[in-house]
């Protein structure tokens, strides 16, 4: 510009001294060398280093990230061709939403109306229904069984209209998954397509209620010169899928996949642009599937859904307590019943532990479902507090189901279940434990004690411990269920064990 500028004031002076014409031709030479300089840089294909964490792009290789810092998370990438025309094409079949600003007192808060997904789980963790318009993503490791919980999903809402875009599965293996699940809907359409403008193409001649693209890595545009699954694809395809459902009001459904490393198409690039964050989690090898809400435009982020795989598909698991119990542990030590709440839900989980002595030099520490630096932290309390020299022993610990709960009220369920293993005695079946312990050995107050113990005693639980501060202003004659309140970690040993 300022280049320009400079060319405009000589041509004045030019043709102050030589007349018009003159300066036009003196002018024109150095006009077109710049003109063919622009066309060169356009030709080149301009690549660009890319944070695989946060997608920031940089000129060079930065070994740490400046915006998110992390380290080595840099890749190349072709980046976009600047094309000025919108992504979305013109939805002639929708009633397409222009933006106009509105008063604030003229906003209609009670307009939203959701969708009911026919399904528990998912209406709690997506926050009572899908929002029309929003943009969710559904993450989790391959295998994990995310496309099974989409078309189950899809398949139990015969009265949408839904279009599910596979570039992943072919109709016939769709076909033949539909069939594994036992439902089938009448209104359930499948496109095999990856390109995003034949995608919009589609859309707008199938008119859905909702859009489903299964998965977003395999899904590419022609605006973006990168692979499918790079980050500035995946970037570009997820703001125009964005743009669609905001401008459609058609809630669109991304399935995304992380990987153990999470370096592939950075699904934190994702989470950035998307409204709703689910995470579908679990071991491949237990049957339990969690899907947890990671970020969530339209409500609470702490909701939880507990789905059971089967053969048949996944089942929901209304009422978790009751599959987190081992049926009958009646005489086995090393077991302990925890009160624990995640979202906002209470379930009683099952709590193992198992002390051995440690066969091979250094003492084997491991914790599955649970922070193991936390454990360590509730091993050298107990060490502290209760003399009992873990040392040179094995210690492992596992929360029942394969969950992964962060609920600081299960600490005293922790090490309970390492005592009684220790100790070789088992506690009583018919008693529950919460509490947060400190490291004096304090047991520390917990939040909503009062479902928790709620819990306990509509699962047939006699007794529960529970921290001594939880106990002010809290009615508990009109309970049915033995309330314990402790404030050392010393006096729950002495309830637990005698
Ligand atoms: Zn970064």
């Amino acid at each position: 510009m300022q280049r320009y500028d400079v060319f405009l004031e000589c041509a004045n002076v030019f043709a102050f001294f030589f007349g018009k014409r003159l300066a036009i031709q003196k002018l024109a030479l150095p006009l077109r060398k710049i003109s063919y300089k622009h066309k060169q840089m356009a030709a080149k294909t301009k690549t660009a280093f890319v944070c695989t964490q946060c997608g920031n792009d940089s000129p060079k290789w930065l070994g740490k990230c400046p915006v998110c810092g992390e380290w080595n998370t840099y890749v190349e990438e072709v980046i976009s061709k600047s094309t000025p025309d919108n992504i979305v094409p013109a939805m002639s079949n929708f009633d397409t939403f222009h933006s106009k600003p509105i008063l604030l007192q003229e906003i209609e808060t009670d307009a939203e109306v959701r969708m009911d997904m026919n399904d528990l789980e998912l209406n709690r963790v997506l926050g009572g229904g899908l929002v029309p318009g929003s943009l969710v993503l559904i993450g989790g490791e391959p295998g994990i069984g995310k496309s099974t919980l989409v078309l189950q999903t899809v398949l139990k809402l015969p009265q949408y209209k839904t279009l599910y875009v596979s570039g992943e599965e072919s109709a016939k293996q769709l076909k033949l998954r539909a069939e594994r699940l036992n439902t089938s809907s009448e209104n359930c359409f499948i496109v095999c397509e990856t390109n995003l403008e034949k995608i919009f193409t589609h859309i707008n001649n199938v008119k859905p209620d909702l859009v489903i693209v299964d998965s977003i890595q395999t899904v590419f545009t022609d605006r973006a010169e990168s692979s499918p699954g790079s980050i500035t694809q995946v970037r570009e395809c997820s703001a125009g899928l964005l743009k669609f459902a905001k401008e459609t009001g058609t809630p669109t459904l991304l399935i995304g996949h992380i990987n153990k490393d999470g370096n592939i198409a950075g699904p934190k690039v994702l989470e950035h642009i998307v409204d709703t964050v689910l995470q579908f989690e679990g071991d491949q090898h237990y049957m339990y599937r969690i899907l947890r809400n990671i970020k969530n435009r339209f409500g609470s982020t702490s909701e939880l859904g507990i789905y059971e795989m089967r053969q048949d598909g996944l089942r929901e698991v209304n009422n978790p307590s009751e599959l987190l119990l081992t049926q009958n542990h009646e005489g086995l030590s090393g077991v302990a019943i925890a009160a624990a709440i995640e979202g906002v839900r209470p379930f009683l989980i099952e709590t193992q532990g198992l002390v051995s002595t440690a066969a091979y030099g250094v003492p084997q520490r491991s914790a599955t479902g649970f922070d193991i630096r936390r454990m360590n932290m509730l091993l050298a309390v107990l060490e502290k507090r209760a003399g009992f020299k873990l040392g040179q022993k094995d210690v492992f610990l596992n929360i029942a189901g394969g969950l992964r709960v962060n609920d600081p009220a299960m600490d005293l369920s922790v090490i309970s279940a390492v005592l009684s293993s220790s100790l070789d005695v088992t506690i009583e079946r018919e008693t529950c434990v919460c509490g947060e312990v400190g490291l004096s050995g304090e047991i520390r107050p917990i939040n909503r004690i009062e479902q928790r113990i709620l819990e306990a005693e509509k699962l047939g639980f006699k007794r529960i411990i529970i921290p001594q501060n939880n106990l002010k202003g809290f009615d508990i004659k009109r309970l049915q269920i033995q309330i314990k309140a402790v404030k050392k970690v010393e006096e729950a040993f002495r309830e637990l064990f005698g």
